[in-house]
């Protein structure tokens, strides 16, 4: 099998990826904070890390790489919403974390190894905090516990220079930091680690030095979560060199985590751990927009999975999990996406098709070289699905092509649960379409033409064709 080849955010470059031990594949991806449905763009990184974690599993054998994704069950957030709906801060996160499961499962991914919730370490992050006091990187104030990265960079010894993952030097920080700081900071760059709770907010007991109960920063979550299950469950059973000991393979995110999420995990971990790495391999994928634009409450196009997947939002109908898959994968994990309707539809008429193919295929196959040389060429999916395309267009290949599809988490069902389900999904709604048409025609009574025009298109949008008659009736029908 071709080298694995992965870019990293670390070094700017593609590097073969070689695991510390390949017996024990490592890999921790920041997972949601459970306040809100997750939306189409929390979907990117679930999608383009399961594809990574098939394949790794593919690569070095299913029971020999462990993947980690957090569910953050306690943020700021999650406190204001619960209030906000006056319901439990543990209703709240239970009930979210339970739909995340089901959109997620509906897009075809696997689920992690092991889910671990941050509430779950807070002993973890305790201890992590407590060693960064003791070494003096981190300081107590005003029931506070802050990270001072000025500190990190003065003890040297071998830690990695603060900023080395955006590629910022602390000097730029600082005059790039607001004014107004908090008056417990030493410093503008330094960050929280633990912080008092307020009335009625959750609390635990305070690192040593603070005598208030409090909760935990951010940041120091995935430190801790990423240590207790990458590291220390696997004491013992790691052969590696002593260097490597407190080091995983891979760490992944959105782009949008690489400062200063990530930069402070990697600060906390290296200091507390005494580690000259936390992970050996940083990935990031790009953002995704709709339309053209961002993707927003405020300009109305935010779109939650859940809807996509269950309601008549997004071109007046829902869509299946396995089409949003394709038309994600179709655009390089590390670029930014625009999401369209466009693509959806092209994304569903090739499963049809594929689908259609895999029914009359006989016999099953291993994905073919061509198509997994693609993809081990740091996840390159539009290249791959190109090849999908070439595969599906033989019957010599057909058995190939569907276990490639497969491997990337397509063709999934089988070809009649296809056809069975599109009955239920793919269908416009008749009762939307005509109360759309009834309210078409109460904006040209009133001879509102703009909006009459604006619920003509978004029947278009539907693939509902209207034909207005003389008299004034209108019928309809769908054009696909
Ligand atoms: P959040 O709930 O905002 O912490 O995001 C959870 C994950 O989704 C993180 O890995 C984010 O980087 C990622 N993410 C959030 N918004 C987008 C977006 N529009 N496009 C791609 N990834 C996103
Ligand atoms: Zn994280």
């Amino acid at each position: 099998m071709s080298v694995l080849r992965l870019y990293n955010t670390l070094t700017r470059s593609k590097e073969d990826f070689v695991p510390i031990d390949p017996a024990n594949v490592r890999m921790y991806v920041c997972g949601p904070t459970v306040y809100d449905f997750a939306h189409i763009g929390n979907a990117r990184p679930i999608i383009v890390f399961d594809v990574l974690f098939r394949l790794l599993q593919l690569r070095f054998g299913k029971e020999h790489v462990t993947y980690v994704r957090n569910i953050t069950d306690v943020d700021d957030k999650i406190n204001a919403r619960a209030a906000e709906r006056g319901i439990t801060i543990r209703e709240l996160t239970e009930g979210t974390a339970r739909v995340f499961h089901e959109d997620v499962a509906a897009l075809g991914c696997l689920p992690p190894t092991v889910e671990p919730r941050a509430t779950e370490h807070i002993v973890e992050m305790r201890d992590l905090i407590e060693r960064l006091v003791a070494r003096g990187i981190a300081y107590v104030a005003e029931d506070h516990v802050l990270f001072s990265p000025a500190k990190m960079d003065a003890a040297g010894g071998g830690l990695p220079r603060y900023g080395a993952l955006a590629n910022r030097s602390l000097d730029e920080m600082i005059a790039g930091a607001r004014v107004d700081v908090a008056p417990y900071k030493r410093d503008a760059t330094d960050f929280v680690l633990w912080k008092p709770s307020k009335p009625g907010e959750p609390s635990w007991p305070s690192p040593s030095g603070i005598v208030t109960e409090g909760r935990p920063g951010w940041h120091i979550e995935c430190s801790a979560m990423s240590w207790q299950r990458l590291i220390k469950d696997f004491a013992g059973k790691i052969r590696c060199e002593a260097a490597d000991a407190n080091t995983f393979d891979i760490h992944g995110g959105g782009i949008d985590l690489v400062f200063p999420h990530h930069e402070n995990e990697i600060a906390q971990t290296c200091c507390a751990l005494e580690t000259a790495r936390m992970a050996n391999v940083w990935m990031h994928n790009g953002f995704l927009q709709v339309e053209g634009e961002k993707m927003s409450k405020s300009l109305g196009n935010f779109i939650t999975i859940h809807e996509l997947l269950h309601d008549k939002t997004f071109g007046g109908r829902s869509w299946h999990g396995e089409v949003l898959r394709l038309a994600m994968l179709r655009t390089h994990y590390r670029q930014p996406i625009d999401f369209t309707l466009k693509a959806l539809e092209e994304a569903e008429k090739t499963l049809d098709r594929w689908y259609a193919l895999a029914a009359k295929a006989e016999g099953t196959d291993t994905p073919a070289d061509s198509f997994l040389a693609t993809l081990q060429d740091d996840l390159n999916t539009p290249a791959a699905v190109a090849e999908l395309f070439s595969l599906f267009g033989s019957e010599t290949t057909l058995a190939q092509a569907i276990a490639s599809a497969r491997l990337i988490g397509l063709l999934q069902l089988a070809p009649s649960e296809w056809a069975a389900a599109k009955q239920s999904w793919g269908n416009v709604d008749a009762a939307t379409v005509e109360a759309l048409i009834a309210a078409r025609i109460a904006a040209r009574a009133s001879k509102n033409w703009a909006e009459s025009d604006r619920i003509r298109d978004e029947l278009v949008a539907m693939g509902v064709v209207l034909k207005d008659n003389k008299d004034g009736t209108t019928s309809w029908e769908v054009k696909r």
